[in-house]
């Protein structure tokens, strides 16, 4: 059946607006869009160089705009070829503070989800190559689910941080496993990937916690071993320096841009290279 010139000019003039929308598409969130419109949104940050919209050599970007922390950003060694940690083959799965890894690597983490949210995160991410994981709470990511899709795009990897945020150690096998497998389900159907990691609310733990993340499709649970908090990296250890296979922790809080920016200059400082926990932990 051939078109009638009336379905001609309608679909040269709906291809005309496109286009003129896909121009327009060029602010600060091209990159994730663009990404977004691919079949398959689990490129890894490192995959793909972003297209350039770089700006002109004499332009220096206003402070705390995108293109500032992206020019902030550290240049890192390229990362090693990840070694995936051994995991035991039975018995309880892994609780770890650090991973057990020599290889010039750190991880950064970034829980929650439901306080804060700032627009410019996934963008960065993509931009600067920083490879995350996010431990989300289930009804947080359901209710914002475009926003972390979007940081997923760009490399991020969601993980399970339960329903409710509520302590877990001492509370029956019931109970936890139905705050650890109900957020599992929900986050796969959302992100359509079963999480591997689970990191419990507060860190507190007990041996049903592992137990139950285990029965609900976890392979290791995961503390850390510093946390950032406006723009400022804690240590937990003397040393005040990032060791490798050093996990960092941070929040879906308001300054989650310095935050980020803030984890990357430690890991540089340290000489180790950002890397992603999942590439460790398969
Ligand atoms: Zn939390």
């Amino acid at each position: 059946m051939s078109a009638t010139p009336t379905r001609r000019i309608i679909a040269a003039t709906t291809l005309l607006a496109l286009l003129a929308l896909s121009a327009c598409a060029a602010g600060p969130a091209f990159h994730a869009r663009q990404v977004a419109a691919q079949p398959s949104p689990s490129a890894s940050p490192s995959a793909s160089p972003s297209p350039s919209a770089s700006p002109s050599p004499t332009a220096r970007p206003t402070p705390g705009s995108l293109d500032w922390y992206v020019s902030q950003a550290p240049t890192f060694p390229e990362a090693p070829p990840p070694q995936p940690v051994p995991l035991p083959v039975t018995g309880p799965i892994p609780f770890w503070h650090r991973l057990p890894t020599d290889q010039k690597v750190a991880f950064i983490t970034i829980d929650d989800g439901g306080l804060a949210r700032p627009p410019a995160v996934a963008d960065f991410i993509w931009r600067a190559h920083i490879p995350v994981t996010m431990f989300l709470n289930s009804p947080a990511a359901e209710e914002h689910d475009e926003y972390f899709r979007q940081i997923q795009v760009a490399g991020g990897v969601v993980e399970n941080h339960t329903i409710r945020h509520n302590s877990l150690a001492g509370r029956s096998y019931d109970y936890q496993k139905q705050e650890i497998c109900g957020a599992a389900d929900k986050l796969e159907t959302l992100f359509g990937k079963r999480a591997t990691l689970f990191r419990p609310p507060f860190g507190e733990y007990d041996s049903t916690t592992l137990a139950a993340a285990r029965d609900c499709g976890a392979k290791a649970v995961l503390h850390w071993s510093e946390t950032v908090h406006e723009g400022k990296v804690r240590y937990q250890t003397p040393e005040k320096v990032v060791q490798p296979g050093d996990v960092l922790l941070m929040h879906f809080r308001p300054a989650l841009m310095d935050d980020l920016l803030a984890a990357l200059k430690a890991i540089h400082r340290a000489g180790l290279t950002p890397a992603l926990l999942e590439d460790y932990i398969r």
